[in-house]
């Protein structure tokens, strides 16, 4: 196949739903910490599939998992067991405090299936009661379900009727949510660190409060871990950081490190679908799991997340530095889920420049940009990336003056 013009991929744009604004690059090849275009130019990338690509792109070990995979078996039907699917269950419970898992394709299925979990679990257990606490700004998914769940104010008036259940409280605010649980309450769910309204970590205290909350008042508590799970934080798992015993763990993005999986990871004393309550075609397809398993086993390799520890300290020293020299605000998040104020710039004019330079960088918010490199980084990604971001910081200021 012959690379698509730069015309090419003006014309065939049209053939797709729009759906979001994207810039006319088609990214044809991927390599650890770079994407290649339509034009072989490389990009830095630190959005890494929006917080995807755990091992960066195209890694060996997820080379090896598909070839192998698919040679052996790719889709026996989800009637059955496969060892992929058993092996990646069972490597999920043992490294958590979690005893079952269910696998879906999306974080937001995954999410789904948490609120129909603790909606089932009210019925079987708490007089019906079905209601679900969550946060402002909060972000859930994009089924109708999960997007009613969802604290973005922009998505409030959308797909109305929502479904029903969802009252939002505003997050790190423990006494909002106390006076928000009625008899109808059956859980309460967090990220605990929210990723998509800009890297805003939950306060320990809070997460500590909550979980007292849920053993008061017989709540179950759900950590969407869909963006901080499998070592973005600097943890295998957020939760791991807080004094918190939830029963309910979503992962997705970083599970498959690239590839379509996600899951739901439960305390058995909260498992309670009959037969026919949950499934779908996919679940815990073996090619996906096995993919996942290869990217399970370098996330917990010896040294791994020592690794990852140490180059976020770097990479936040440096970015305070960029910080002092430009007069940006302060670093926020865990691990490699950061972010930045941006001061007096502008966090999307910043995206734009930086790809023009060749980094590839997201503003969660006008006033941020938000980084998510694979957790493979090091100091010298951390060095090149930071020198271009100096050089469109300098280009913005110097036009500013
Ligand atoms: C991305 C994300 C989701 C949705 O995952 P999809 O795979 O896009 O459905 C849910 N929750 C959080 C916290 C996320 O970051």
């Amino acid at each position: 196949m012959t690379s698509p013009s730069d015309n090419d991929v003006l014309a065939k744009q049209n053939y797709l739903i729009p759906i979001t604004k994207r810039p006319e690059l088609c990214f044809l090849r991927g390599e650890g910490h770079y994407l290649f275009d339509q034009n072989d130019k490389p990009y830095l990338d630190w959005i890494q599939g929006w917080a995807v690509n755990t091992l960066g792109h195209s890694p060996q070990v997820m080379q090896q998992a598909l070839i192998k995979q698919s040679a052996q078996l790719i889709n026996p039907s989800p009637a059955f067991f496969n060892q992929p699917m058993l092996e990646l269950a069972e490597r999920l419970c043992e490294n958590s405090k979690f005893d079952q898992v269910f696998f879906t394709n999306s974080g937001a299925e995954a999410n789904e299936g948490a609120i129909k979990l603790a909606r089932k679990w009210g019925q079987k257990h708490k007089s019906g009661a079905f209601k679900i606490i969550t946060f402002q700004h909060s972000f859930h998914g994009r089924t109708l379900a999960t997007m009613s769940a969802t604290g973005k104010e922009a998505f409030a008036p959308l797909f109305e009727p929502k479904v029903s259940g969802f009252t939002k409280v505003p997050y790190n605010d423990l006494a909002a949510t106390e006076a928000a649980i009625d008899g109808q309450t059956v859980a309460v769910m967090l990220e605990l660190i929210q990723g998509e309204a800009g890297v805003i970590p939950a306060d320990a205290e809070f997460v500590a409060g909550l979980d007292a909350l849920c053993k008061q008042h017989n709540l179950l508590l759900i950590v969407d871990e869909v963006q901080t799970g499998i070592g973005r934080t600097g943890s295998l798992f957020a939760y791991q950081q807080y004094q918190a015993d939830p029963h309910i763990m979503t992962l997705g993005k970083g599970l498959g490190g690239g590839v379509p999986i996600a899951a739901m990871v439960i305390d058995k004393s909260v498992s309670c679908f009959d037969y026919g309550d949950q499934g779908g075609t996919y679940n815990g397809n073996p090619l996906m799991c096995a993919v996942s398993g290869a990217v399970l086993q370098e996330v917990l390799a010896e040294g791994f997340m020592a690794q990852v520890n140490r180059v976020s300290e770097y990479f936040c020293q440096q970015l305070s530095v960029l910080a002092k020299e430009f007069g940006l605000g302060a670093t926020r998040g865990k691990g490699l889920l950061l972010a930045i104020n941006t001061g007096n710039y502008s966090g999307p004019q910043i995206v734009e420049l930086a790809r023009d330079a060749g980094l590839l960088l997201n503003a969660p918010r006008e006033d941020s940009l938000r980084f998510m490199p694979a957790l493979t980084l090091t100091e010298t990604e951390v060095d090149e990336g930071i020198a271009l971001l100096a050089e469109v910081l300098t280009t913005l200021k110097n036009a500013a003056q």
